[in-house]
């Protein structure tokens, strides 16, 4: 196994015995701010690779205490040597200086080199979210459509309104594609990206306007990073009410706001952490297809381990699960039965 930082590694080895890595080969992700004053701060959007030993302060049997790939090194604009990068789990020790103390005393040889800014961190893969794919080049707003054109006609087929759905999710058409084997257009959904310079449209999906045929019902477009994407996500407004996790687009658009889709089933680990974020603090209600059962519970474990584990933002906030009857997805409900079935679930939780 290679880690990032094996020095470190290998003085945990050695004083441990035992060493689990988590987020292997991811890199921290973080940014250099300077903040008024003068000072310079390092801000962390992703720790990376941690290394997971028993804690040495209290009972732990379950390798609860996590230390950062970074642990120790000192960075070389702040000064700083990330000692806040290690915690216990099971009873937070290292709150206590004199835990502390000890961590740093039981890897001294490594610390020593570490600090003196001898320690070489390997480069980890960084998430990488590709580049935007602009919408397809007829593409028109279904507003901007006729009435009665099959686009609107679909989406109306669903049971919502088409010139609401092009204001809120600016949902369109495209005759042309570039679609596989296309020989009918397809309703053009719009994906946009957040980040911290501004949300803007990054890709989209298409969804064909009937059930006949072949080709698939969706098709994305090529090369579009999805695994590094929400759906909906600059619509999650800021409050403390749940969120939902639900599969597509549709579904989304069902829920009105404070929903996200992952585009299928199951969920990358760049999604988890987007989720976690997004979510911050506030209620994650997993609502995957009817019968997507065993996913659901899957991804509700990863959310709720994410929430758990997670040095930078810990959150106790609950991850439930919304099952719905086999053959039902959200977008087969109403919005009222969605907000019934959320409400009784977080008075029940
Ligand atoms: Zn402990």
């Amino acid at each position: 196994m290679k880690v990032l930082n094996s020095p470190l590694f290998d003085a945990l080895t050695r004083e441990f015995g035992s060493v689990r890595v988590a987020d292997e080969g991811a890199a921290m992700v973080a940014q250099h701010v300077r903040v008024p004053g003068g000072r310079t701060r390092l801000i962390v959007s992703s720790a990376g690779e941690y290394y997971r030993v028993n804690c040495f302060a209290c009972n732990d049997t379950r390798y609860r205490l996590w230390i950062n790939h970074r642990w120790g090194v000192t960075d070389a604009k702040t000064g700083s040597r990330h000692r806040w990068a290690a915690k216990c789990f099971n009873e937070d020790c290292l709150a206590r200086e004199e835990n502390r103390v000890e961590l740093i005393r039981r890897t001294s040889w490594y610390d020593r080199t570490a600090g003196a800014g001898r320690v070489k961190i390997l480069p980890g893969k960084v998430i990488d979210p590709g580049s935007p794919k602009p919408l397809p080049e007829d593409f028109v707003r279904l507003d901007a459509l006729k009435k009665g054109h099959p686009a609107r006609k679909y989406v109306k087929g669903r049971g919502f309104t088409p010139d609401h759905i092009a204001e809120l999710w600016g949902v369109g058409y495209s005759e042309d594609g570039p679609f596989p084997s296309a020989r009918l257009g397809r309703l053009v959904i719009p994906i946009h990206r957040v980040a911290a310079d501004g949300t803007r449209v990054w890709g989209w999906q298409a969804r064909k306007l009937n059930e006949h045929g072949r080709s698939p019902k969706y098709f994305t477009a090529p090369d579009l990073k999805k695994s590094t994407l929400l759906y909906g996500a600059e619509r999650v407004h800021a409050g403390n009410g749940p969120v939902a996790v639900c599969e597509g687009p549709i579904d989304v658009w069902r829920f009105g706001k404070d929903a996200v889709a992952l585009f299928g089933k199951d969920a990358s680990e760049f999604q988890i952490r987007l989720l976690c974020r997004i979510a911050d603090k506030r209620p994650l209600i997993v609502a995957l297809d009817g019968e997507a059962e065993d996913e659901a519970e899957k991804l509700v474990t990863q959310l709720r381990h994410a929430r758990e584990t997670s040095l930078l933002r810990p959150d106790t906030s609950p991850v439930l699960l919304l099952s719905l009857p086999a053959g039902k997805d959200p977008a087969d409900c109403t919005t009222e039965e969605l907000e019934r079935f959320m409400r009784r679930l977080l008075r029940d939780a």
